[in-house]
């Protein structure tokens, strides 16, 4: 791996900018010359022009201090035209007509100010018509980008400010400067933070696009972004719960820096495009810390940029880490310390049974016991835990591959996404003696434990060894940073049996604000997405001897859930008041997990 080289500029800047830079520089120098040429000339004697009321031509006053304050305006002209005609394209605006006004207004300045004979009325002419060409642009471009890539605005002010004192200015109301005011760090390797570079225009969008398609990468859970790079422009995707969805398209120069910045972060050859490379780095978003993992290799539909994003929180997760309240933790560790043991863990898609699975698997001590997982593709590895896929659309191969392996001897196994009947089954048996978890897709926990008992040909060993059902569902937390605070209503609190509780407030996402400009205001934290992270949201039904003698006389899961409920067992609903109660997230969003059952 090679080593990351921060201060290192990239070589996609495009280099015209510096070709007109020089130029205006030495049309300033020819310039000074002229002038101070005049200067000696004037030094000898000419004929005065007489004419009453009116000062003559007073150019003998051309001195030293007007050709540098003259230098000094041509030089300022130049300036601020080479940065319009980058901007323009940046900005994505017309490009003749704005650099050029702004280009005439200079120009038309600085003829003013050189041929009106009075000096300290020609300069201050012409920078007035400058000033106004290069304003009126500033005002135009102000109003196509957003509030933190203002110029001669409050917040390029505060901008400013920050980067005189040293630090990472704080915007008015967004954040960070060149960036999107996201909460997000970029962390080599060496575990140092990275400061994007945001020296020029493009930096500042690059460093922008570079956060925004991160954070929200992990604040919508992406498992992986992929960035197509081709023909001057670069795709976004997102793998999202196993949909890909679109991220926009960059243009150049934005993707070219967008695709070589995080090459070269991840440690690879930003200009190497074609032979494929590995490299990682890791991100910190709103104080979770996930690593990617960058692929990049050349195809023929253009460059594939593919990063993988891990969560390194749920690669060490134990059971007390899933958020679980006390008194469930308690009957979680409990059920897994009974040995015979059988626990069923049960979500919807996408609702994090992967992760309690491992979770759970790494509550055992993997140096002392064998542990095995049985899985339909392995993506995150647990410590000392044999992983093997399992693909059960071939019950009997399946069932066939289980048994060889328990064979070996394993003390603990799990198994995720059971569907099978005849994996089911092969597993009844080593229930009886050993410790298995189980986890399988279901809305809740009795329907969790109806469909268990629909893949086993008798309830035997489940009456035997059953110890646990549990079900989760994820839900979003809500911003710490922009959460809103609310009332909530008698009517509600009844309806929801918290009337006794005296909840004061509960939380909700905030309404959008505008600033004066009818802006957007950004959250420095969630980037306006209004919820980071999740938490899971369980139910546990404990099975007791009662529970298990019910399933071995056939009573239906409907009447064994009742039974765990009247001795106390909470529902995903009541769970998920508690929740919203404590402020981590919202009604609306309990509601929204809870209907998802499938
Ligand atoms: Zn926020």
């Amino acid at each position: 791996m090679t080593h990351v080289q921060r201060s290192k500029p990239l070589e996609t800047c495009a280099r015209w900018p510096r070709i007109a830079q020089a130029a205006g520089a030495g049309l300033v120098l020819l310039v000074c010359a002229a002038l101070l040429f005049a200067a000696a000339e004037e030094k000898a004697p000419a004929p005065a022009i007489e004419a009453p009321g009116l000062q003559a031509p007073d150019l003998r006053a051309v001195g030293i201090p007007q050709v540098l304050l003259l230098a000094a305006f041509a030089a300022a002209v130049f300036y601020v035209a080479n940065w319009t005609f980058l901007d323009v394209r940046l900005v994505k605006t017309s490009r003749r007509v704005w650099s050029g006004l702004v280009l005439a207004g200079g120009l038309a300045g600085l003829a003013v100010a050189i041929l009106i004979p009075l000096f300290y009325v020609g300069l201050p002419l012409g920078v007035i018509l400058f000033a106004a060409a290069a304003v009126s642009y500033c005002v135009h471009r102000n109003g196509l980008v957003s509030e933190n890539l203002t110029v001669l605005s409050r917040a390029h002010l505060a901008r400013l400010k920050g980067r005189l004192g040293g630090r990472r200015a704080e915007i008015a109301e967004s954040g960070p400067v060149g960036g999107t005011g996201r909460d997000i760090i970029f962390v080599g390797l060496d575990d140092l933070p990275i400061r994007l570079p945001t020296q020029s225009e493009e930096e500042r969008l690059a460093a922008r696009e570079l956060e925004r398609i991160f954070f929200e990468a992990v604040v919508r859970r992406a498992t992986v972004v992929g960035l197509l790079v081709r023909g001057g422009k670069a795709q976004v995707r997102w793998r999202i719960a196993g949909q890909v969805v679109d991220g926009g398209e960059l243009v150049r120069p934005i993707s070219d820096l967008v695709a070589s910045r995080i090459k070269q972060i991840a440690g690879l050859n930003p200009a190497e495009t074609r032979r494929p490379q590995e490299g990682r780095l890791r991100i910190v978003v709103a104080g979770q810390t996930f690593e990617l993992r960058v692929k990049s290799q050349g195809s023929v539909r253009g460059e594939q940029i593919a990063v993988r994003v891990i969560d390194l929180a749920a690669s060490e997760m134990g059971p007390k880490d899933l958020g679980l309240s006390e008194s469930q933790l308690e009957t979680m560790t409990e059920a897994l310390a009974k040995r015979p043991g059988l626990v069923l863990l049960s979500a919807p898609k996408n609702s994090g049974l992967t992760t309690t699975l491992h979770a759970c698997l790494r509550h055992f001590d993997r140096y002392i016991n064998s542990c095995l997982v049985f899985e339909p593709h392995v993506r995150l590895e647990v410590d000392n835990v044999q992983h093997v896929v399992l693909n059960q659309e071939d019950g009997s191969a399946a069932a066939e591959q289980v048994r060889s392996h328990l064979r070996t001897g394993p003390d603990v196994v799990a198994v995720d996404s059971l569907s099978a009947p005849e994996v089911a089954e092969a597993l009844a048996a080593f229930t009886m003696e050993h410790t298995v978890l189980i986890g399988l897709r279901a809305g809740d926990a009795g329907e969790a434990l109806a469909h268990l008992i629909s893949l086993l040909p008798s309830t035997g060993a489940l009456a035997g060894s059953l110890q646990l059902v549990a079900n989760q569902r994820l839900v979003r937390e809500l911003c710490p940073a922009c959460k809103e605070a609310y009332r909530p209503n008698p009517e509600f609190l009844r309806k929801a049996n918290l009337a006794s509780r005296r909840v004061d407030v509960l939380f909700r996402p905030p309404q959008p604000t505008k600033t004066q400009q009818g802006k957007a205001v950004l959250c420095p934290r969630c980037g306006n997405l209004r919820y980071v992270g999740r938490a899971g949201l369980f139910e546990l039904m404990p099975i007791d001897d009662e529970a298990r003698d019910m399933i071995a006389r056939g009573v239906g899961p409907a009447d064994v859930r009742t039974h765990a409920r009247k001795g106390g067992m909470q529902n995903l609903q009541e769970e998920g008041l508690e929740l919203v109660i404590a402020g981590r997230t919202s009604v609306e969003e309990v509601l929204r997990a809870i209907k998802q059952t499938k």
